[in-house]
């Protein structure tokens, strides 16, 4: 297992963004158990392709699969911050554990009822849901949905399919565009589980609807508003997304930090070399500028309510992290290449952030059309 060594003694990162109590208490209770319980197994997951089932359900039972679910419902009662730490530290020690800890859109839309419906029972672990957006013909013009919905009597019956969707294999409901649907369900099929660069205990998969048929009130939020509802829900997601990216470069630098204190070269630690040095303290000064510029956004989305322009900022993260997921590699020489060690996991891991929830290229363009319509105004 690596500890959290770092080559100049730095301040802790919660130090850093200067966290409320409660939450640096929650970041060292994830962190504790994603060094137990997660990161001593990822890589086994990851070989075997296995989704960690026992591991979501003890962080339900933690709370930690529904921070931001009121109590009421059965959740933590927490904030975005706090989904932020806890996707971050669950993230450090398994990125495809990670990936389950995703807030849907119910919350924010649904009903009383379709609240206790689709929240509660997903806030043990017991059951985990996906996000159907993509299709095989558009991913990221997502505007360009081909999915139909028809309402035959007291049904919608839904034909067409989703492409792409995370957890589609383990999980109990899909949101597809504002329609909700319990899983299995009759008309509603899986494809093959792709085969994946990382992330590769989650599963990934087409859903296939023919002729699926739900009630009508399993439509999510007003009719005609998909769209809507699922650009809101991403820019959630985008935080999680930063977050997850934020942890597995935390992973790494652990992993690099602690090999420089033991591997050897010219007869001394390579630690003590100057390149390995420069390498290290940029790697940390991009972590923790990173980590601050997350931190610092996700507060304004507690404190002000979620802004496009905000969600869309922390992305710019992901850009810092590559930088120092590389670095690792090159500071581990030949071990950062092989299995042995987790840093080519992390790589792995890591290069989803730039691709799914809306590739670099789209978030780039977000943020773009964002400051031109902040200088016209
Ligand atoms: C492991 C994994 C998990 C996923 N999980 C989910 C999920 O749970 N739910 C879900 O709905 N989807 C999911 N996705 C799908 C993901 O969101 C899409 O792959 C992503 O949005 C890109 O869409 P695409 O693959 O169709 O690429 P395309 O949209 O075809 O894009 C191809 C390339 O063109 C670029 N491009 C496209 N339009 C523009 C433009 N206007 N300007 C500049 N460049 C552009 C893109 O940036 C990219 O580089 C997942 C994907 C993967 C790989």
């Amino acid at each position: 297992m690596q500890k959290n060594l770092c080559l100049t003694g730095c301040r802790s990162l919660s130090q850093l963004a200067e966290l409320p109590e409660t939450h640096q208490l929650l970041r060292q209770t994830c962190r504790d158990y994603a060094d137990r319980e997660l990161a001593p197994i990822a890589a086994k997951l990851d070989k075997e392709h296995v989704y960690p089932a026992k591991q979501v359900k003890e962080l339900g039972a933690m709370g930690v699969m529904a921070m931001e679910v009121p109590e009421e419902l059965g959740g933590a009662g927490m904030d975005c911050l706090a989904y932020s730490l806890a996707m971050e530290e669950i993230s450090r020690g398994c990125a495809s554990t990670g990936v389950s800890l995703y807030i849907g859109p119910v919350l924010k839309f649904g009903t009383e009822e379709q609240k206790k419906q689709w929240i509660t029972p997903f806030t043990t672990g017991e059951k985990v849901g996906c996000f159907a957006l993509s299709e095989p013909g558009n991913g990221s013009d997502a505007g360009a949905a081909s999915t139909v919905a028809r309402q035959e009597g007291e049904e919608w019956v839904l034909n067409g399919t989703k492409a792409w969707i995370t957890n589609c294999w383990d999980a109990s409901a899909t949101g597809i565009s504002t329609f909700l649907i319990p899983m299995p369900h009759p008309g509603l099929s899986l494809g093959k589980k792709e085969d994946k660069l990382g992330i590769r205990a989650s599963s990934t998969a087409n859903i296939i609807l023919e002729d699926c048929r739900i009630p009508l009130n399993n439509m999510l939020g007003p009719r005609g508003a998909g769209f809507k509802i699922a650009m809101q829900t991403l820019d959630s997601g985008r935080i999680g997304i930063a977050s997850q990216a934020l942890g597995i470069a935390q992973a790494s630098l652990d992993c690099a930090a602690d090999y420089a204190h033991k591997r050897t070269a010219f007869g001394a630690p390579i630690g003590k070399l100057q390149a390995i040095q420069e390498a290290a303290m940029a790697k940390l000064a991009a972590s923790e500028a990173a980590t601050f510029c997350s931190h610092q956004v996700t507060k304004h989305m507690n404190n002000r309510g979620l802004k496009h322009n905000q969600s869309s900022d922390q992305v710019n993260v992901l850009f810092v992290l590559f930088c120092i997921l590389n670095q690792a590699i090159q500071i581990l020489g030949g071990m950062g290449y092989v299995t042995d060690m987790p840093a080519e996991r992390h790589y792995r891991d890591a290069r989803i952030t730039e691709i799914y929830e809306g590739t670099s290229e789209i978030q780039r363009l977000v943020i773009a059309g964002q400051i031109l319509k902040e200088y016209q105004s």
